[in-house]
């Protein structure tokens, strides 16, 4: 796989919005504000093919991305774990996420991207939950290492790997700044168009 274009596709908030399935997908998830949105324009070496710190809390959609001519896509599951958004709005968000895991027979992978400086969060573990019981395969990118020094970033990883081993025993570390971490991340992808 060679990638030579990537375009917009469509939105949806359900089901109904999705476009019908056909080539193979990778979804991406993460909290809001975590690097998803650059860490995907990475991937497709775009600038702002997904827009850049969107306001969380505001309506999110699934967003749907055609690569060289939909021979693939990627699809931008809405960020999760606002503090201050209403609880309606967060239950709103996990159903969306859930229908499109639990429904789509395309789905080849799903990149949970979390902060190389952080400690996954309760909804971050509740995903890669699901993704185990479904039998989806989690990548999960851990990504700004760009801000930790190489030591600091060795550190965090020792600690972060035996958490996340149970959903990914090789987790991809990560920058959409430097680009670290990049090829690793498609390969591990691209892996799973194998099965
Ligand atoms: P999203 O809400 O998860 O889509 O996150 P964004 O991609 O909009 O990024 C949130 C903020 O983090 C923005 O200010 C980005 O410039 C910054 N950011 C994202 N990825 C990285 C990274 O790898 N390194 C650094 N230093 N900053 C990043």
């Amino acid at each position: 796989f060679v990638l030579h274009e990537s375009a917009f596709m469509q939105s949806a908030v359900g089901p109904g919005g999705y476009p019908e399935p056909g080539p193979p997908e990778f979804a991406f998830a993460g909290r809001s504000n975590v690097g998803k949105s650059s860490l995907i324009n990475c991937l497709l070496r775009r600038k702002n093919l997904v827009k850049v710190s969107q306001r969380p809390g505001r309506t999110q959609q699934i967003n749907f991305f055609a690569l060289n001519n939909d021979a693939l896509r990627f699809v931008d599951l809405p960020g999760y774990g606002f503090a201050k958004v209403p609880l309606a709005i967060k239950a709103g968000w996990k159903k969306m996420i859930e229908s499109y895991l639990e429904s789509r027979p395309t789905l080849k992978a799903v990149v949970v991207i979390v902060d190389i400086r952080r400690e996954p969060s309760p909804d971050d573990l509740m995903l890669l939950g699901w993704l185990l019981s479904l039998g989806l395969p989690a990548v999960v990118a851990v990504t700004k290492a760009d801000k930790l020094s190489r030591n600091q970033a060795a550190q965090r990883l020792a600690k972060l790997r035996p958490q996340l081993a149970p959903y990914d025993a090789a987790p991809v570390v990560c920058s959409a700044v430097t680009g670290q971490g990049r090829q690793e991340l498609w390969e591990r992808l691209l892996a799973r168009l194998a099965d």
